[in-house]
């Protein structure tokens, strides 16, 4: 096996508050984010190349050895399930919360409550928790519309200021999850290039406490 490294990740915010860790970890991206169309980006080391991803496909890439390493939130972590991934480090990035929202002065619902979410199996399982039988809906975003149109009840989400569900009239509810991005590592890469995959990692962990 090769010893090169490919490390998954999303643009925006991820992406933001990732490059002064890979900074301190010596890998600084060769191309301008902002500009460039590429979704492979070569980095100051011939053997480090980042690709560029929905945060929702980064799991899957790392899952299936596409990327050795990638860098997702939690929420999304919850939601994959976390099969063949490692999950060594907390970065402390990109922070919210995963909470349910609705309307401020909701009347009591009788019967199944309806809940829009892209986070479907997060959504199924903290209301299965509570013992509440609900009617979960698959949306893929614009989640504060749902209550709004009367496509469901309530919503299940990332909430960060609460600014976006206050402009739509709701209201953050209760509290499922706090989030932050993780760094995950596939399990094989971790086994067959384990002193690199290491050395990363500790970059990264240290570039964390600074
Ligand atoms: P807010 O500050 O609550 O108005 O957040 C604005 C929007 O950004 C929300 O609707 C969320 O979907 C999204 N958001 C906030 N924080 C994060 C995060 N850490 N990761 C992903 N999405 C986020």
């Amino acid at each position: 096996m090769n010893n090169n490294l490919t490390i998954a990740l999303s643009k925006g915010r991820i992406f933001k508050e990732t490059l002064p860790l890979l900074k301190h970890a010596g890998i600084e991206p060769v191309d301008d984010l902002d500009t460039t169309r590429k979704l492979i980006l070569d980095t100051n080391r011939d053997d480090v190349k980042l690709v560029i991803i929905r945060a929702s496909d980064v799991p899957t890439y790392v899952q299936y050895g596409a990327a050795d390493l990638g860098i997702a939130g939690k929420d999304v972590l919850m939601e994959h399930g976390g099969e063949g991934i490692y999950e060594p480090l907390d970065l402390n990035i990109a922070r919210c919360k995963l909470m349910t929202a609705g309307f401020k002065n909701a009347e009591p619902i009788k019967g199944r409550l309806r809940v829009a979410t892209k986070f479907v199996n997060c959504a199924r399982h903290f209301f299965a928790e509570k013992g509440q039988q609900v009617e979960v809906i698959k949306l893929y975003g614009s989640m504060e519309l749902a209550p709004i149109v009367g496509l469901a009840d309530c919503i299940v989400d990332v909430v960060d200021t609460g600014n976006t569900l206050r402009a739509n009239g709701l209201e953050p509810k209760e509290h499922i999850a706090d989030i932050s991005s993780r760094l995950i590592v596939n399990r094989a890469s971790m086994k067959m290039k384990h002193e690199r995959v290491k050395q990363f990692i500790d970059l990264m962990a240290e570039a964390v406490e600074k």
